[in-house]
């Protein structure tokens, strides 16, 4: 059945010639018209010629006959009178004067009828002139008619004879018998000449049937040409209409809905052929997908929470969409010269890269990053020092300027391309890449300020370290990971010891200075995974992640002998400083963290109080005492 269905399909489509270009589809139309124009012109050609025939015929073979015919029975007929008066009255040199007078009329008939076929006057025999002249078409009557005119000339002898014996005196038996044998031969003549008049009728008839039938035929026949000629006229316009203009109205309204911002995918182009306009839809509609699916995609990151996870939705459609598998999503941090790979999500990028890792520590030498340009090996082979040309593949990388820099670089690896096909598809795949990096910079953009403005509400603009906010912030999450994980954190709290006496000696900018030193000397101290907060003016919390008891002691110690040992510099030469801290564990200490980090307060109150510059370790009894106190 289905095979069946698409047998009939193809033989639609051959029938319609759908899948023909449009020249072609155009050059067969020129044709059908010409062969329609041509069936009527020579259908006309051959019926008028056929008509024109058959009247030629008619008016060279029929009508003399028939106007001989029709003006020669009177004739004979009167002719037949003279010869019966003749007969009765004896009357010899009238009655031969009279029929003499009959024939001549009769010859004179045969010579006016000459004259009209010939249109001039004869000259000599008329008999001969006029056996000449006649149409020989119809045999039978021009033997009929050669006959007629044997007869009367015969008559127009005898007569003469009967003439010459009158005046001679012939006797009345003689004359009987010349009258008795011009009876004879007009009575001959008569019947002849009545078969000539109804064979030439006949044929008079039969021609006219003939000429009717072609008119009404060739009449016929137009009409239904006409009628054919015209449906297949509106058979092909309306289809033109249904190939040409419904797709064409469909596209305007789909831009018009593009350009309003919103794409209607249920009014998809229908693609019924396989010529230009068939090729157009198909494009067209893939370009209204690659609309529709950047508008959906925009929506959807704009509503993204973090810059991580646009950059996840960023790779995922340069999979899907645009069929590219071998990519990077690079993010660059400006302020530290720095770029790392954001997306795929890998355990080691290093091992990960395509380019020299180099990048990652200085990514000035990102060509596509310093430049803001696109850098493309298919456009100049070998573009950029650090793209590692393994096997001969060519790379795509495309900075994503956000605020006047390449906040970020999206690079395309391909393999080698070997002919135009491949070249062509590789840049529709980067073209679709593209049209979704171009969408989504706005939003990176505003994601990326958004981070950076959550930054610095979180960060201390004089030391660069976290601030309390931060800690409000984070806190939950850091508790929820250290309790999952079965951690403990040690809480160090820091205080600089007669911090106001800088601040009075120097003055409040060595004071600022002598804070920023310290919160080096601090994160030096610690891990990376640490998190050392500016806690108050010149109080620092460090949060030791992963630590274990007894730990903080050990860590404070160490802080506590860097900053008694640093030089911090003043106008006036070196300055020392010490630093006194308190120590508590959480959750070791108490299970709520902010009471762990006020069991930390406690315990620096008892370091100062025991003489600053040293590190106490909380215990029940500094809050018992607290209590006390
Ligand atoms: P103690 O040993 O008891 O801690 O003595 P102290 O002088 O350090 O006393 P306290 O901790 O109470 O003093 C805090 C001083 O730190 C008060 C203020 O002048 C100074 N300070 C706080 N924030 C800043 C800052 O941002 N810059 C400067 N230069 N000084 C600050
Ligand atoms: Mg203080
Ligand atoms: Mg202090």
């Amino acid at each position: 059945m289905e095979k069946m269905n698409s047998s009939w399909q193809k033989f639609i489509e051959f029938i319609t010639f759908i899948n023909l270009p449009i020249r072609k589809k155009f050059l067969l139309f020129e044709m059908g018209t010409f062969f329609w124009f041509l069936m009527v012109g020579l259908l006309s050609v051959a019926s008028l010629s056929f008509i024109h025939y058959r009247y030629s015929q008619i008016e060279q073979s029929t009508l003399p006959y028939m106007k001989f015919t029709y003006t020669l029975s009177p004739e004979l007929s009167s002719l037949e009178h003279s010869i019966i008066d003749a007969k009765e009255h004896h009357n010899d040199a009238k009655t031969l004067y009279m029929t003499k007078v009959s024939l001549d009329g009769i010859k004179s008939t045969i010579s006016d009828v000459l004259v009209k076929i010939q249109n001039n006057p004869t000259h000599g025999n008329i008999f001969e002139t006029v056996i000449q002249s006649l149409s020989k078409d119809d045999s039978e009557s021009f033997n009929l008619f050669q006959e007629i005119l044997k007869e009367i000339n015969l008559m127009d002898g005898m007569v003469l004879e009967a003439q010459k014996k009158a005046v001679l005196n012939a006797s009345a038996s003689e004359q009987a018998l010349l009258w008795q044998q011009l009876g004879v031969h007009v009575s001959h003549t008569q019947e002849m000449a009545q078969s000539l008049s109804k064979r030439v009728e006949l044929q008079y008839q039969s021609y006219s049937i003939q000429v009717g039938d072609t008119i009404r035929l060739s009449i016929n026949s137009l009409a239904i040409i006409i009628v054919m000629a015209l449906t297949l006229l509106m058979f092909f316009t309306r289809w033109l209409r249904e190939a040409f203009s419904k797709p064409i109205e469909s596209m305007i309204h789909q831009i018009h809905s593009i350009g309003t911002g919103e794409v209607d995918l249920s009014k998809k182009l229908k693609i019924k052929s396989k010529d230009e306009i068939g090729t157009l839809s198909k494009e067209f509609n893939k370009l209204v997908d690659t609309v529709y699916g950047v508008t959906v995609f925009k929506k959807v990151i704009e509503e993204d929470n973090s810059l991580e996870v646009v950059y996840t939705r960023l790779g995922e459609v340069f999979e899907r969409e645009a069929g590219i598998s071998n990519y990077r999503i690079f993010d660059v941090n400006a302020a530290k010269s720095t770029m790392n790979v954001v997306y795929p999500h890998v355990f080691d990028e290093k091992e990960f890269m395509a380019c020299n890792e180099e990048i990652l520590h200085d990514c000035t030498l990102c060509r596509a990053q310093k430049t803001g340009h696109k850098v493309s090996s298919f456009e100049f082979d070998g573009v950029c020092k650090e793209f590692m040309n393994d096997a001969g593949k060519k790379h795509v990388c495309i900075p994503l300027i956000v605020a006047g820099h390449a906040g970020a670089v999206v690079q395309f690896v391909f393999n080698k391309t070997h002919n135009a096909e491949e070249i062509e598809r590789v840049n529709e795949q980067i073209f679709k890449a593209e049209s979704y990096i171009k969408n989504s910079l706005s939003v990176i953009e505003t994601k990326r300020l958004m981070n950076t403005l959550r930054e610095s509400s979180l960060v201390d603009g004089l030391t660069g370290l976290y601030n309390r906010r931060f800690l409000q912030d984070h806190s939950n999450q850091i508790i929820a990971s250290t309790l999952r994980r079965k951690k403990q954190i040690s809480l160090l709290m820091c205080d600089m010891d007669y911090f106001k006496q800088v601040n009075d000696k120097f003055g409040h900018d060595v004071g600022d200075s002598v804070l920023k030193d310290t919160s080096h000397i601090l994160k030096k101290c610690v891990r990376d995974a640490d998190i050392v907060i500016r806690f108050g003016g010149e109080e620092f919390l460090i949060l030791l992640i992963d630590s274990e008891v007894g730990n903080g002691m050990a860590v404070a110690e160490k802080i506590r002998l860097a900053v008694e040992e640093y030089n911090f510099k003043t106008n006036e030469g070196v300055l020392k400083k010490t630093i006194s801290m308190g120590i508590s564990d959480f959750p070791n200490d108490a299970d709520g963290f902010w009471q762990v980090i006020k069991f930390a307060d406690v315990a620096l109150y008892k370091a100062k109080e025991n003489g600053r510059n040293r590190c106490v370790q909380f215990s029940n009894d500094l809050w018992d005492q607290k209590a006390n106190f």
